[in-house]
């Protein structure tokens, strides 16, 4: 069985079991399973029961319940979440000012396997469901109201996993995200960021799809890039590059580039001088990411010096350098650090 919330809101509708049901009997549904993000057909308020019933017989309803709440000194939250089907994802919100973002996940667990991240060293791995990506923003939304008297402004697919390697589950969650029918969030706040999966890439393009992307590079030499994430064997920086191209041509986006600085592995000028001539090829502009060292892996951060040195060269190449400090290092909740433990 399908479980409900990986079907489009207008598919829903033409759906043989809902054929006989009032246009306004359907609008109820898809407001508790879009708008007001139930966990239950039972809390179909207003539904008469054998609508419900009906309902149960045809679909599979699959949620993520938030289980576990660390807070860190800096203000952010990392959440658990247990999947009603079995296995744990986490999520994060990170307040920056007058904005709260939502980290989310899109895979439980990572085959991906970059050396220096802790998701890819979690032995389960699923794809999740779109009803399951969407509870987390519910539920971080909420708790975000309570914790911070301000709901999610943002929302970026950089928890755990690799997006495009669960594109029609993301691509249905985004919409549902999106949707004025649904939470009706504008896709200019929505970020999804790859680690380069060039036919995924390819596929938001000819979506023409309206969110940001974000692609986590951290080199742009082939030779240490394969080294720490096995995928740029499969796409190396060259195609990954003509896709990017293409992408930006198609959709007329700015693409962001994530880079996490390691060590005397990637943090050069050397490196940097690899990284503008990858980045001239599409406007783009470039977060610089300090990382948070995952016990076992050996990668270390980059010194201030040398973070310093890097940005400095780039921005000499008139480039757009964020440095992006890390946020929730005492709870594990930054960035490559989410492993779904159960904390
Ligand atoms: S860094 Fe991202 S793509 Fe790489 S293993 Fe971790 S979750 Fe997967």
């Amino acid at each position: 069985m399908e479980d409900i919330r990986s079907i489009a809101q207008h598919d829903l509708a033409k759906h043989p079991c809902l054929r006989d049901e009032k246009p306004f009997r359907v609008k109820q549904i898809t407001e508790w399973l879009y708008r007001k993000g139930i966990q239950d057909f039972g809390q179909m308020k207003n539904v008469p029961a054998a609508t419900i019933t009906l309902l149960k017989e045809h679909f599979t309803f699959s949620a993520a319940h938030i289980t576990t709440v660390l807070r860190s000194n800096d203000k952010t939250i990392k959440t658990a979440f247990q999947l009603t089907r079995g296995g744990m994802i986490e999520g994060v919100l990170i307040p920056s000012g007058d904005r709260v973002t939502a980290c989310i996940s899109s895979q439980a667990g990572c085959k991906l396997n970059c050396s220096f991240c802790a998701t890819a060293r979690m032995k389960s791995h699923q794809n999740l469901l779109a009803g399951e990506i969407i509870d987390q923003v519910f539920q971080l939304n909420i708790l975000s109201e309570k914790e911070y008297n301000t709901g999610v402004s943002n929302i970026v697919l950089m928890g755990m996993g690799e997006p495009l390697l669960n594109y029609d589950e993301v691509m249905t969650a985004i919409n549902h995200i999106t949707e004025k029918e649904g939470m009706g969030i504008s896709p200019r706040r929505i970020t999804l960021s790859t680690a380069g999966i060039v036919p995924g890439i390819r596929r938001l393009a000819a979506n023409d799809v309206k969110f940001n992307l974000a692609v986590s590079l951290h080199s742009a030499d082939d030779r240490i890039r394969s080294s720490i994430m096995p995928v740029n064997k499969k796409y190396p920086l060259a195609e990954l590059s003509g896709t990017l191209q293409e992408y930006h041509h198609k959709t007329r986006q700015r693409i962001t580039i994530e880079y996490i600085l390691f060590d005397k592995l990637n943090d050069s000028v050397e490196d940097a001088k690899k990284l503008a001539v990858f980045c001239r090829a599409f406007p783009c502009k470039i977060n610089i990411i300090e990382y948070n060292p995952v016990k076992g892996t050996g990668f270390k951060p980059s010194s201030d010096e040398r973070t310093e040195a890097f940005s400095r060269f780039l921005e000499s190449r008139n480039m757009i350098v964020n440095i992006r400090r890390s946020r929730g290092k005492d709870i594990d909740a930054a960035c490559g650090q989410l492993a779904g433990k159960k904390t």
